[in-house]
């Protein structure tokens, strides 16, 4: 980074989101204490292996930030105006994040002790900042609810995972027993799948997966949950359902996928798919374990009866 010795002018400071309506006097003071400095592309501003002394005011290119390691997607990019450092600046410790350049960039640098004197002339420049660091909790909070949502989601069909199985199960059942209510579970596993990719190749397969997903999405209650349990495999968790209505959802189910027979994709058209079902109702003493064995032994009769039908 090459600091110069260049003075930073009123309509650069201007500019900057921290120095909104903050008094001219106030401005004038941070120019004297400013230096600019410039980063070329690639160059890291912060890390969380350096100490961060200042606050720096971006005047000119562009930012990226990392958490976690260099290799990971950026989670956000700072543009002239933004601010960079504010966080490690404030509680004095390493920062959280790496901040890269991008591009030639120009930036304002600004000492701690200068900023704090700063503070206690001016009070919008407080407030300001304080405005700058609850845009960044929210920035950090929507990113948390995005990896929570990934977390529980199968990429490629967009049905829940295992992961969400667990904890939906332990809710459920909780609420379905107190309730004094059933709840049933779904085994499915598509037919004669190998030979399905093995016919019309990987890719298709994967449009024929998404096809069931889609397709038995579609027909459930939105306190269902359908689940990619494994390859080709799925299961629905059913509350407030006893076994004979999970048999017929589950026939309407198996009859809605026999009906499509072809489907276009990308890869052209496609033929559909069947599926065999194991059907198991909770009993009171059934973990999520015992109740999926349950439903597993009630598939692998269905696939021994023939294929394409429920027991
Ligand atoms: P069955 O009727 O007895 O269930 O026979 P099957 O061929 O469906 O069962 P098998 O367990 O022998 O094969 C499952 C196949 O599913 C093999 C595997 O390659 C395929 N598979 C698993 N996950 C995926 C996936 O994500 N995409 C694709 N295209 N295929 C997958
Ligand atoms: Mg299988
Ligand atoms: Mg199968």
């Amino acid at each position: 980074m090459k600091t110069s010795r260049r003075q930073a002018n009123l309509q650069q400071v201007r500019q900057l989101h921290l120095f909104n309506n903050v008094a001219t006097s106030s401005v004038d003071q941070a120019l004297k204490e400013f230096r600019i400095c410039d980063l070329e592309p690639g160059e890291i501003l912060l890390s969380p292996f350096n100490h961060n002394q200042h606050l720096y005011l971006l005047l000119k290119g562009q930012l990226k930030v990392y958490l976690g390691s260099l290799d990971n997607p950026p989670i956000s990019t700072l543009h002239a105006g933004d601010c960079a450092g504010e966080i490690s600046f404030i509680d004095n410790h390493p920062p959280s994040a790496y901040v890269v350049a991008t591009e030639p960039s120009s930036m304002l640098r600004l000492h701690r002790e200068a900023l704090i004197k700063l503070f206690q002339q001016s009070p919008q420049l407080m407030h300001n900042l304080l405005e700058l660091l609850c845009t960044r909790l929210r920035q950090g909070n929507l990113l948390i609810l995005n990896s929570e949502q990934n977390a529980n989601v199968d990429t490629l069909t967009g049905s829940f995972n295992r992961r969400w199985l667990e904890h939906m199960y332990e809710r459920e059942s909780t609420r379905c027993a107190f309730n004094q209510q059933p709840l049933s579970l779904l085994m499915l596993d598509v037919d004669h799948f190998k030979a399905y990719n093995d016919q019309h190749g990987h890719l298709a397969g994967d449009y024929a997966l998404c096809l069931v997903a889609h397709t038995l999405r579609n027909q459930l209650r939105a306190k269902d949950s359908l689940v990619r349990f494994g390859g080709e495999e799925f299961v629905i968790l059913l509350p407030e359902i006893a076994a004979p209505e999970a048999r017929s959802i589950g026939e309407r189910l198996r009859h809605s996928l026999e009906n499509v027979t072809s489907f276009y994709s990308s890869v052209g058209l496609l033929p559909g798919v069947t599926v065999s079902i194991g059907l198991a109702q909770m009993d009171p003493k059934d973990s999520l374990q015992s109740l999926i064995a349950r439903a597993d032994g009630a598939l692998y009769k269905a696939k021994q009866q023939g294929r394409n039908c429920l027991c």
